[in-house]
Formats: C-alpha cells, sequence, structure tokens
C-alpha cells in the first residue's frame, strides 16, 4: 500500500456545521417539528442575478453553434474578463493593476489553498484568530502548521483579535513569511482601514513577508473609509496577492468564480537566492495543474460590470447588509455586544456573560428558535461568541428578531 499524506491525520474532524445540523434537527424533533429559522447560512439564497443569467444563458448557446464552439480556453482566464476587472475593480477605483496580474479561478477557496504551491514549505504562516477555517486547515495539509498543542498549532503564527483591538490584529512581534489576512472579515464581519491596512503593508515590506488578502466580501463594503483592495496602499503591490470571488458578490456559490490577483512587481526568492516574479510561478503552476474557468462562468462574471449588473450586485448585498443591520440592532436591544453587519452579511455577537458559545447557540435556539454558527469553530478567540449571516430572507430575519426581542 502505499504512504499517504500523514497531515490528514492531524486535520481535527471538521464537525462543526455538522453538529449545528444535528442539534438543530434534534431540537426540532423534540418540539413537535417545529420552525427553526436558519441564522446560521454561510451561503447566497437570492437566485442568480438576471444580468448573469441573460449572460450565460447566450454563453451556452454559443457553445451549441459550430460557428462559436469553444473548447480548452486560457488556463488565466478569457481576456474579456481579465480586462473588465483591471478596469472596473481597479482601475476605476485609481488603483493601477494590469489584466496580465490578473487570474480568473473556479472560486476562492481553490486559490488560497493552491498559493501554497508557490511558496517554500518553511514558510512560516500567520493566521486570523478567529479565521475563515481554510488558512488554517490548507496549512496543515500542507506541513505548515506543526503540531497541535494546547489548541494551538505549534508552527503557525496567530494574529489575534477581539474587541479591545476592533478586530484588526496587532502587528506581530516576530517574522511571519505569508499572512493572511481577511477584511471584511468572515466571521467577524468587520473591516479594516486604510491607516490600520497600511500598519501591515509596512510589516510586510520590511520582512519581506507576502501577505494573502482575502476580499471576499469587498462588494459590501459600504463606509468610505474601509478598504476594499488592498492595493488602494501604497506599496501593497510589492508585497500582496488579493484573492477575489464572485460567490458573495454575485451568487456564484454553486457557478463557481473567482480571481486572484499577484502583480508582477511581487518578488520571491529560490533556495539559491534567485529572485523570481511570483506571477510567472503562479502563471506557471495554474498552467500546469488549472484548466481554466468555464466559459459560461466566465461570460456571467463579466455581465456583473455591465450597468444593470452593477444595479443587482448592489441590490443584492443591499438586501443581506439589511438584514444583518437588523440582527445586530435587535441583539444589541437584548444586551448582547454585537459587531460587523455595516460593510458585511456578518454579525458576531456575545452576550460577554462568560457563557461558552455552545451554550449561547443552545440558548438562542431553544428561547427564539433561531439557529446561529458558534464562534468558537473559528478558533480560540472566538469562544464567548457567535455568528450569525444575513443570508436568510428578510421575512425570516424580521420574524426570528422579533420573536427575540418580544420574548
Ligand atoms: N474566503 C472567505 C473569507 C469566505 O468566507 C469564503 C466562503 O465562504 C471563501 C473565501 C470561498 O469563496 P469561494 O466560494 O469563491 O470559494
Amino acid at each position: 500500500m502505499i504512504k499517504v499524506n500523514d497531515n490528514f491525520r492531524k486535520l481535527s474532524a471538521s464537525y462543526l456545521f455538522s453538529e449545528v445540523a444535528r442539534k438543530i434537527a434534534s431540537f426540532k424533533s423534540d418540539n413537535g417539528n417545529c420552525n427553526v429559522i436558519r441564522m446560521d447560512i454561510g451561503d447566497v439564497t437570492i437566485p442568480m442575478l438576471h444580468s448573469v443569467v441573460a449572460a450565460m444563458h447566450e454563453a451556452v448557446d454559443e457553445l451549441a453553434l459550430s460557428t462559436s464552439f469553444r473548447g480548452y480556453g486560457p488556463e488565466q482566464g478569457y481576456p474579456f474578463l481579465r480586462n473588465l476587472i483591471a478596469e472596473h475593480d481597479y482601475a476605476e477605483r485609481g488603483l493601477a493593476i494590469d489584466a496580465s496580474d490578473i487570474f480568473i479561478s473556479d472560486g476562492a477557496k481553490s486559490d488560497l489553498a493552491n498559493l501554497g504551491d508557490i511558496y517554500s514549505r518553511d514558510c512560516i504562516v500567520a493566521v486570523m484568530n478567529p479565521s475563515y477555517p481554510v488558512y488554517v486547515d490548507d496549512s496543515v495539509i500542507d506541513g505548515r502548521a506543526g503540531e497541535f498543542v494546547g489548541g494551538r498549532w505549534n508552527r503557525l503564527m496567530y494574529l489575534d483579535c477581539n474587541s479591545y483591538n476592533d478586530f484588526v490584529p496587532d502587528l506581530p512581534k516576530q517574522k511571519a513569511d505569508i499572512i493572511f489576512l481577511c477584511f471584511p472579515n468572515n466571521p467577524t464581519g468587520e473591516g479594516i482601514t486604510k491607516t490600520a491596512l497600511s500598519k501591515w503593508v509596512e510589516y510586510a515590506r520590511e520582512n519581506g513577508s507576502v501577505i494573502i488578502y482575502d476580499s471576499a466580501y469587498e462588494a459590501f463594503v459600504r463606509e468610505h473609509d474601509i478598504v476594499r483592495s488592498v492595493y488602494e496602499i501604497d506599496g501593497a503591490d510589492e508585497v500582496a496577492i488579493e484573492v477575489r470571488s464572485f460567490s458573495k458578490t454575485a451568487g456564484f456559490t454553486g457557478v463557481r468564480c473567482g480571481y486572484t490577483v499577484v502583480p508582477h512587481k511581487l518578488k520571491g526568492r529560490f533556495a539559491d537566492g534567485s529572485v523570481v516574479d511570483l506571477n510567472s510561478l503562479w502563471n506557471r503552476r495554474q498552467t500546469t495543474m488549472f484548466n481554466g474557468a468555464s466559459y459560461i462562468s466566465q461570460k456571467g462574471a463579466a455581465a456583473i460590470y455591465t450597468p444593470a449588473g452593477k444595479k443587482d450586485v448592489k441590490a443584492a448585498t443591499d438586501y443581506y447588509i439589511r438584514n444583518a443591520r437588523i440582527i445586530k440592532e435587535s441583539l444589541q436591544k437584548i444586551g448582547f455586544c454585537a459587531y460587523g453587519g455595516v460593510n458585511s452579511p456578518y454579525v458576531w455577537a456575545s452576550p460577554g456573560d462568560g457563557r461558552n458559545s455552545w451554550e449561547i447557540f443552545e440558548s438562542l435556539l431553544q428561547k427564539y428558535h433561531f439557529s446561529s454558527t458558534p464562534g468558537s469553530g473559528f478558533g480560540q478567540n472566538g469562544e464567548g461568541f457567535v455568528r450569525l449571516t444575513g443570508f436568510n430572507s428578510l421575512e425570516n430575519t424580521q420574524n426570528a428578531m422579533q420573536m427575540m426581542i418580544n420574548a
């Protein structure tokens, strides 16, 4: 038998979401199959935007004709989409990102993992705590996390976030090579200001680090001082890779499309000290291991840059933010501390009374019949919090919150 990657044994069984589902099912069955409003949803619920659907229909029709059929596309993505992104997501906002810096993918999750192919196994990885669990698990599988001791991986650097630092981590005392930052953040829902992010860019420049900036939720940014792209910070194009997704922006969680920006100015070193362009490494990695995102998805994604598409995206993200705001304000009315929900579909909340995340989850479920996600599932610093999302319908969100306030 072959030897397998032992690191898989180190991964903790991912019981969080299945445990949430199991507890909801058992609560329902003990209570005459009562209705539970799902406020733990991490997926969009609004159907595909009209503008995107029309573009995807057209793409399918093109593929049906011998005159316009397409097979394999460019591994980096079609120029029509790379150009639109460069123009609308960057140039329009005064940011100089070239289309050749942009690589279209089948979503952010795969890129976040695959980027691990281009940096050395020895790199010290820093992750926010709490964070989207993928950064940690990818590092475990790749052998960069070390051993799990006392609730932490001993080779990972944890960037602690809590209310005392507005959920924006302080700079580490030691050197981190790869730094995963995510803003607006999942799970806390908090954004980052230019001033705060500038410090990270400066740190990366001083230490020769690379920031992997996950801005999957940039389309939810509403406040002017909150950063949408890491490249808003001067010099970031020499130290940062930006990973983006159309999933929450435009309902692509099932269709799959996203992109990663690897600027040409970003450099690395081989073991013999010779300097290499990370863009060319990523290009080599992608052309070897990826055959491009589907033409249909890319045509759909292109439609969100039309005037109608932009309107649709704004309306859908506004809808989720409105729900999140209702959740946040309602929780505050019953005495919770609640964060996020302004530039994000997520609300991060704590009663601050010493109860742990699962106890809070249970009490919200038992008393008010709605579900949440226990914050401890996102890292040690999530203990004592729950995450709620604005992805349910407005009606369900209002009903759940009314039930809580009127109780
Ligand atoms: N990054 C963050 C912070 C997320 O919350 C998610 C999805 O929930 C992703 C990336 C993955 O996005 P995609 O659907 O593009 O793989």
